[in-house]
């Protein structure tokens, strides 16, 4: 029986790692709708339609529904990569210039209507795992498996800043720590879809477990559906 995963949580909990691995072992396939979210972030960017005056949201929205936005599988890295308008945007929109923009832009209701839409025909033939923030509330709320991952401020600004590095960002750990405590801050008291426990979703806190272990986790918790 193919099933939904849906894991939620926090900026930086290592969802998206965790999601891969799973979604390797069962063959399922992987949905990061972070990438959506940082993909409409990088739109509005790159057209002007974000400044400090606020997100021009029609606008945005027009451009938005005359864009392809879709997931292209990558056999040799195992998973899938995101693409706008033909376009891999997969490394412009890991930076932290995205970051610092993207929960203003995924705080508009237009832009969560529009990108949950296009998630649930993702999922419509099960056998997926999804992860963000509103997957086990909004986008699937009867997901046969919710996980919730959280982890401590410092270890995932620890985890975010250490990656980063190593792409060559030169965010220092500061700014990735007050990125965390912004993103965290919006996502949970914006009034669409707020970041939020499903009452039905298993907590997973990661600050000291490894990635090998969480994955273990949520596989001995698939059992029952094999
Ligand atoms: O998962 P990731 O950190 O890449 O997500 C980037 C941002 O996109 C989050 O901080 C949040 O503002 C937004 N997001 C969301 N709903 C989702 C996934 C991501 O609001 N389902």
């Amino acid at each position: 029986m193919s099933i939904i995963i849906a894991i939620d949580g926090y900026s930086s909990t290592g969802k998206s790692t965790t999601a891969k691995a799973v979604a390797q072992a069962l063959g399922y396939v992987y949905i990061d709708t972070g990438a959506m979210y940082r993909a409409v972030t990088y739109l509005a960017l790159e057209k002007g339609f974000a400044s400090t005056s606020g997100i021009e949201v029609k606008a945005l929205m027009k451009v938005l529904r005359k864009t392809d936005i879709k997931f292209v599988y990558n056999a040799t890295l195992g998973f899938s990569e995101i693409y706008l308008d033909g376009k891999n945007i997969e490394n412009e929109i890991r930076g932290i210039e995205i970051a610092n923009w993207v929960s203003e832009v995924a705080k508009q209701p237009e832009v969560r209507t529009y990108l949950v839409n296009l998630q649930r025909k993702m999922g419509e033939q099960k056998g997926i795992v999804m992860d963000g923030r509103d997957i086990g509330t909004t986008v699937f709320p009867n997901a046969e498996l919710k996980i919730f991952m959280t982890a401590s401020e410092q270890v995932r600004a620890e985890r975010r800043y250490k990656e980063l590095k190593a792409k060559g960002d030169n965010a220092s750990f500061e700014e990735v720590l007050a990125n965390i405590q912004h993103r965290d801050h919006i996502d949970t008291t914006r009034k669409e879809s707020p970041l939020r426990k499903a009452d039905d979703a298993v907590v997973i806190d990661n600050t000291h477990l490894t990635i090998e272990e969480q994955v273990q986790k949520i596989l001995s918790l698939m059992e029952k559906y094999q």
